[in-house]
């Protein structure tokens, strides 16, 4: 079966261009002005579209067991809702698993969880929980023979490393062919101010976002940047950046050449602490927490500059119900985390395309080409070169959409982003040629998702104009 879209704007990083395109066994076979049409063909109609490659989201935790529950979201509803948002392939980061276990029993685990669940292409993200000998000299093996060629570590949390640790994993991913992901937190500092709350009282949620300052991120940026620059520069990518201070410290990394990447997510570019004042304050429960008004200027400035590389959501989704009932209204006890995954792209198309603030191409720079350049997906996901998965957004610049939890696809009970304005608006998702989201109606199946072995890490260009 051939697929032919016609008419609309094709859109990639690097440029727009008035052209049709052809998708024959799930690829992109052909592009030109005018394309001629054979009977074999289904013609969509993509005129007034713009037509770009599908998001890569590329933080996720779907399934995700932390101990106190496990969140609402399973490889299935999780892609689900993914794909009515226009995101094509997720690389979900996996949870820690028993204290001890080797990177493959993670790996296995999550190969359950998502074979036939998932609706579209999916990897996931190695975690280290403890290094030794034995840890390291598996972290070969799950690049080369599993396709896992990026890991994640925490500075926070239960299992969070050390110094030594931390240089030992940097080295090591360095020299096979990985890149280091981390969770940068200072996790003394919560640690102290949690307590002092706690031993007070102060257990309402807005107490979450005092007990995590900007400095206990930035700190732990600063650390990891050393580190990294320690271990013979090795590659290194921050997740969920929600300050400008961290950014200052990546972007005099990057000024001094080294391979520096960091990630942002929605809810930092759009939401603030004060939502922890709200009744329902539980709802916006995540780490790092939502930062006052100014910190979003100063993302956003690193979304045009270059500094920051990529969006993603850092979807973990716990429902209001699970948060109250885990937590009693107690912040320190609440699950951390925000649904988000399906709203990716239309808020940042919204807010940020629409709103004059970055170009189409910068886009799909930040939400798909660069995410696939850096996880090793490059060249079969990202773009819209001849060759590469069928793997499309449609996005109609003229529609008007009001987020509203009901009509969204997640298995969650809330959205973060109730009532926010869209303008602009994914209006099909192709997943390898396939139409898994069309007129507002989902039309994917489960196990149509295949996981995607990813290539060695290779490092993409620091877009950073400075
Ligand atoms: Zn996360």
């Amino acid at each position: 079966m051939k697929r032919l879209l016609k008419g609309g704007t094709l859109v990639d990083h690097q440029g727009q261009y008035d052209e049709d395109l052809l998708i024959e066994r799930g690829r992109i076979a052909q592009r030109g002005h005018n394309m001629t049409i054979t009977p074999e063909m289904e013609v969509i109609d993509a005129s007034g579209y713009q037509v770009m490659p599908g998001g890569i989201d590329v933080h996720t935790h779907f399934n995700i067991d932390v101990g106190i529950g496990r969140s609402c979201d399973d490889f299935f509803t999780g892609t689900r809702a993914a794909a009515c948002g226009g995101t094509t392939t997720i690389v979900d980061h996996m949870g820690f698993g028993p204290a001890g276990c080797n990177l493959h029993h993670q790996l296995a685990r999550y190969h359950a969880y998502a074979d036939g669940q998932a609706v579209i292409d999916y990897s996931f993200h190695g975690v280290v929980q403890h290094v030794d000998d034995a840890i390291l000299d598996e972290m070969a093996a799950m690049v080369e023979q599993e396709g896992i060629s990026s890991f994640k570590l925490y500075l926070t949390y239960q299992y969070k490393l050390d110094d030594t640790a931390v240089l030992q994993v940097l080295q090591r991913l360095r020299q096979i062919g990985a890149l280091t992901t981390v969770h940068p937190e200072n996790d003394a500092a919560i640690r102290l101010r949690r307590d002092a709350f706690l031993r007070q009282g102060n257990t309402a949620p807005h107490y979450h976002a005092l007990s995590r300052p900007v400095a206990c991120e930035a700190e732990a940026i600063a650390r990891m940047i050393n580190l990294a620059a320690l271990a013979d520069s090795a590659p290194l990518y921050i997740v969920h950046l929600s300050n400008g201070l961290g950014l200052d410290y990546i972007r005099l990394a990057q000024r001094n050449g080294q391979p520096v990447w960091a990630e942002t997510c929605p809810q930092y570019l759009l939401l603030d602490d004060s939502r922890y004042r709200e009744p329902d304050g539980l709802k916006y429960i995540l780490s790092p927490p939502l930062r006052r008004q100014e910190e979003q200027a100063a993302l956003w400035q690193g979304l045009v500059d270059g500094s920051i590389s990529t969006l993603a959501t850092d979807h973990c989704n716990f429902s209001l119900r699970q948060r109250q009932a885990l937590s009693g209204g107690d912040f320190s006890c609440c699950p951390n985390g925000l649904p988000g995954v399906e709203n990716r792209l239309a808020l940042l198309y919204s807010s940020g395309v629409m709103a004059g603030r970055i170009s189409p191409e910068q886009f799909v720079m930040l939400t798909s080409a660069r995410p696939a350049q850096l996880f090793g997906l490059w060249p079969q996901k990202g773009n819209l070169m001849p060759g590469a998965d069928a793997d499309l957004v449609l996005f109609d610049p003229t529609r008007h959409v009001t987020l509203r939890h009901e009509e969204m696809h997640d298995n969650g009970d809330y959205s973060p982003y109730e009532g926010m304005a869209c303008h602009g608006w994914p209006v099909m998702t192709l997943s390898r040629g396939e139409i898994v989201w069309r007129d507002g109606a989902f039309i994917g199946r489960a196990g149509h998702g295949r996981f995607l072995r990813r290539e060695p890490f290779s490092a993409p260009p620091i877009d950073g104009l400075f």
